[in-house]
């Protein structure tokens, strides 16, 4: 089996530290899942446990407008997250958790990722583990002995059905591939010490590949991400800019040499996406 040694592996070296693993919640587990999808694990932990006092149910997180939950949300980046999850709740404190995997992927921002691994890390389904990018990097590779782009998804299905140790639970499956996926079998595998290079099929394979640098994370300073950032910042502050011009001087830096169109634009986009209302006193530039 293309696993052997990850049971033993995930007992010893598991992160088994990080804080939502501690919890089968399916609400604690759906706010870790929903910020890890873009924020980097070592960022998540503390802000999933300020999340998480603040509002440790969906009923106490219905209860408070959007804007609160943006507020808390700072920082972390791609606030339509913070909206989806305060839609999820508003939707499960009025009618419950759905039962199936398909009533989860029709709550706001869960997508089918999200709704598997609600299933097997919350409500302890015996299922395939979810697929992250990092699962289908580990199975292709060391199941396979292919780079996840080359295999079809049902084949990876397939791998992963077929993959778990007795001795692990899915739940204990899929963190367990996390870990070995995030620390072991990166876009660059550090393939020393991982725990199915006895077995793995890309081993050999990657040893004589040339170094992979990995891509260029793009540059946030001066861009529209970084605006986007400080206008909706700026837009959750009490009182609100009273127009388009005192919006941008207190946007701070990132609006500086922008132009006012260029404001009113992005304050346009998070209007659209729900996440900020412009008040009557709002004096629109465009
Ligand atoms: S041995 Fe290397 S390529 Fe194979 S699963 Fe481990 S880290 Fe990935």
């Amino acid at each position: 089996m293309w696993t052997r040694g990850l049971a033993r592996w995930y007992e010893v070296h598991g992160r088994h530290e990080l804080p939502w693993r501690a919890t089968g919640e399916p609400w604690a587990i759906l706010v870790s899942e929903v910020m890890l999808q873009q924020t980097q694990v070592a960022r998540v932990a503390g802000r999933w446990e300020s999340f998480m006092a603040l509002w440790p149910t969906p009923e106490a997180c219905a209860a408070v407008p959007l804007a609160a939950v943006l507020r808390e949300w700072q920082g972390l980046g791609y606030p339509r997250r913070a909206r989806g999850l305060h839609h999820t709740a508003r939707a499960v404190a009025a009618d419950g958790w759905p039962g199936t995997e398909a009533g989860l992927r029709a709550l706001p921002g869960v997508g089918a990722y999200t709704a598997r691994a609600l299933r097997v890390l919350a409500f302890g389904a015996s299922t395939i583990p979810p697929q992250d990018v990092n699962i289908a990097r580990i199975t292709a590779r060391a199941a396979l002995g292919k780079e996840p782009q080359d295999v079809r998804q049902p084949s990876i299905e397939e791998q992963l059905a077929a993959g778990r140790p007795r001795s692990l639970s899915a739940r204990a499956f899929t963190y367990a591939l996390f870990d070995a996926g995030a620390l072991h079998c990166r876009a660059r595998p550090l393939c020393h010490g991982c725990p199915l290079t006895a077995t793995c099929a890309s081993r050999s394979r990657l040893a004589s590949a040339p170094p992979d640098r990995g891509q260029r994370a793009p540059r946030y300073h001066g861009s529209t991400r970084e605006l986007r950032g400080a206008v909706l910042r700026a837009m959750l502050a009490d009182p609100v800019p009273a127009s388009i011009a005192e919006l941008q001087q207190r946007a701070g830096a990132p609006a500086a040499g922008r132009t006012a169109t260029d404001v009113a634009l992005i304050l346009d986009a998070l209007v659209h996406e729900g996440l900020v209302t412009t008040t009557a006193r709002m004096v629109r530039i465009n």
